[in-house]
């Protein structure tokens, strides 16, 4: 058999076709997620209604067309300026874009080539839609704005109970009960953690915003996902703080520049969901 028999027979397998069909689905469907995050980005902190307003561009509030609000191709297209004004448009459109675009593939492919049931995907492109602006608000302007993390605590607690298996629960009443103790659980420790950090140390150490993301990632994920992600983003975070002071030393500009925890947070959740299943067996609990 030459290389294109086995091609062809590998793809006609129905799980096969299945991941193929649905690794492009994934890719568009990513790639459009990440335009409506973009509008999220942009919007939310600014408290601008993310669905009532049409797409403008903000410094001359040309509307922006259908052909032009095409992921990725018409900001190629347009060369990053905006048709009207010819201003520059930040690149963070494209980078979102493209980065929810492939994690979304990705998303699919893991679970496809593992075995593991399709469903169990929901909480992982849940965690993708909250995760990336989370972040991305929480670098820029260092806030992660409430009503994202309500949504996916809200989104956590209704799709465990009504899709109880994508959550690894077997029926509803346990999904919904081990939703929302888990988010209980997860809040309590960390609402601990803050006050504590505040009393020892003055400032926010993990301030509310960041236990009410990970608060939202323990519904999605479970105790051991959310005990993970916490390790993995406290880890990280004090490696980059300690490389900012050193390569900072002398420089008084960076000096005292809080480190955003949101990222962090973000990135520890994609390592758990490429990852999560090597890497439970060596966690405690
Ligand atoms: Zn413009």
């Amino acid at each position: 058999m030459n290389w294109c028999d086995e091609m062809i027979s590998w793809l006609i397998s129905d799980r096969n076709s299945l991941i193929v069909v649905g690794g492009v689905w994934s890719l568009l469907f990513g790639l459009c997620v990440g335009s409506f995050l973009n509008v999220c980005i942009w919007r939310m902190p600014r408290r601008e209604s993310i669905v009532r307003v049409p797409s403008h561009c903000p410094n001359c509030g040309h509307p922006i067309r259908w052909y032009e609000n095409l992921p990725v191709v018409s900001y190629l297209a347009l060369r990053g300026r905006c048709s009207g004004c010819g201003q520059k448009i930040s690149p963070r459109y494209l980078i979102v874009e493209l980065l929810t675009g492939l994690l979304a593939l990705g998303i699919w492919l893991r679970c496809g080539f593992s075995g593991a049931d399709f469903l169990t995907t929901l909480p992982q492109f849940a965690a993708l839609s909250l995760m990336i602006p989370a972040a991305w608000i929480d670098a820029e302007h260092r806030i992660i704005p409430n009503r994202l993390t309500y949504f996916f605590i809200g989104f956590a607690i209704v799709g465990a109970t009504v899709l109880p298996s994508a959550f690894g629960m077997p029926s509803p009443l346990r999904g919904l009960c081990h939703a929302v103790g888990i988010m209980l659980a997860t809040g309590v420790i960390l609402a601990c953690f803050a006050l504590l950090g505040k009393a020892l140390f003055g400032g926010d150490a993990l301030g509310w915003g960041d236990v009410k993301l990970l608060i939202a990632a323990g519904g999605l994920f479970g105790g051991t996902g959310v005990f993970f992600i916490l390790l993995f983003a406290s880890g990280f975070g004090v490696i980059c703080a300690v490389g900012a002071v050193l390569f900072s030393a002398g420089k008084k500009r960076i000096r005292g520049y809080a480190i955003a925890f949101g990222p962090f947070i973000a990135l520890g959740t994609f390592v758990w969901i490429f990852l999560g299943s090597k890497l439970a067996p060596l966690l405690p609990f």
